[in-house]
């Protein structure tokens, strides 16, 4: 096959994202890189969407852009105002940035779980940052619901990223259009881990708007799960059965968020810490890729997919962010052990 052309597409929502944006303007329209690795052992051609490269430094700029300009447009985030969020730390970041560079504040509620880097990076980007022990979904001390509570209270606005479908039009309309024309229509599969569903949803309705219209075959849409998460279940059997944990942040869920709501997902991967791993290993040591835990998850599930479809396929999945997010996790060696997970030859 002709490899896709290297150079992103301009986003295609209107004013939008355009250089008199400003820093906005420079979210979105990420290089779709070629995994050599991943190509080579398949057969196929597999391909990462450098999301680690937005401003923010993951793909969750998208959905900040999404929900910011949504408001704006709803009337409901006036000048001067504040954005509450609750958020594994991405989404909080790209809030916290697109905030500053349109006039508003954030209040970020975030598990006290979450990694070291992405704390003190909110911290550093002024958000008023409020941690919170981590509790599941149906206790009214989870996140989510502490942060929908602090936006009641102070009159602010709740960004609500599970549920407001701002966030999957933000992907629909940019990354999915993206991913379209880089790979010249020719994508066979996509694969992709959810949190909010917004990039999985978003990519999979923009992918069958475009291949409607150009009457092609609409592609394959896989999510790729980590343990500890109900998701796969539900895909494969209706059932958000959970079991065992995962050490990747930001993804997983024990329900069904609004963004995934009448999408078709067509199957499913559940990958276990360390094959994600070994991928984010292999990506920094044999490519120069250095990701989180995500994206080692979303790539593991495209060479399974790979292995699945056969020689010849288009398989495209998504590098949510970058591994210096996860230095002390990830990279640690002391972490690594802790959990009983292999560690690189050049970390130990
Ligand atoms: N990877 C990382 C590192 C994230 O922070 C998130 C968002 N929480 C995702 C993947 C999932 O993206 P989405 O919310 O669009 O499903």
């Amino acid at each position: 096959m002709t490899h896709p052309h290297p150079d992103a597409t301009p986003p295609a929502i209107a004013g939008w994202t355009s250089p008199s944006d400003g820093m906005t303007g420079a979210i979105g329209g990420t290089p779709l890189i070629r995994l050599k690795r991943a190509s080579e052992i398949t057969g196929c051609e597999i391909f990462g969407k450098a999301e680690f490269m937005n401003p923010g430094g993951s793909v969750k700029d998208r959905a900040a852009l999404a929900i910011i300009t949504d408001a704006e447009d709803r009337g409901v985030l006036k000048p001067g105002g504040t954005i509450v969020e609750g958020t594994a730390g991405n989404t909080g970041i790209g809030l916290t940035l697109v905030a500053s560079a349109r006039g508003y504040r954030t209040v970020i509620v975030m598990p006290e779980t979450q990694s070291q880097e992405k704390i003190d990076f909110l911290r550093m980007i002024g958000a008023d940052l409020r941690l919170v022990p981590a509790k599941p979904f149906r206790d009214p001390g989870n996140y989510v619901h502490v942060s929908k509570r602090l936006a009641e209270e102070t009159g602010a606005v709740w960004a609500n990223q599970f549920d407001n479908l701002a966030n999957r039009e933000g992907h629909r309309h940019t990354t999915a259009v993206e991913i379209w024309t880089q790979t010249e229509g020719k994508i066979d599969s996509f694969t992709c881990a959810c949190g909010t569903g917004g990039t999985l949803a978003g990519v999979a309705l923009g992918l069958g708007d475009l291949a409607h219209r150009a009457n092609a075959k609409r592609p394959e849409i896989v999510l790729a799960d980590p343990e500890g998460s109900g998701l796969y279940g539900w895909v494969k059997s209706g059932d958000l059965s959970i079991s065992g944990n995962s050490i990747t942040e930001g993804i997983g869920q024990s329900r069904v968020p609004g963004n995934l709501d009448g999408v078709m997902i067509d199957d499913a991967e559940r990958i276990p810490d360390a094959e994600a791993l070994a991928q984010i290993f292999s990506l920094q040591s044999e490519e120069g890729l250095s990701v989180g835990g995500s994206a080692g998850i979303n790539v593991a599930a495209a060479i399974r997919v790979a292995r699945r479809l056969g020689p010849g396929h288009t398989i495209v999945t998504i590098l949510c962010d970058g591994g210096a997010r996860y230095q002390s996790k990830l990279f640690n060696p002391d972490f690594l052990r802790s959990k009983g997970l292999p560690t690189p030859s050049w970390l130990s």
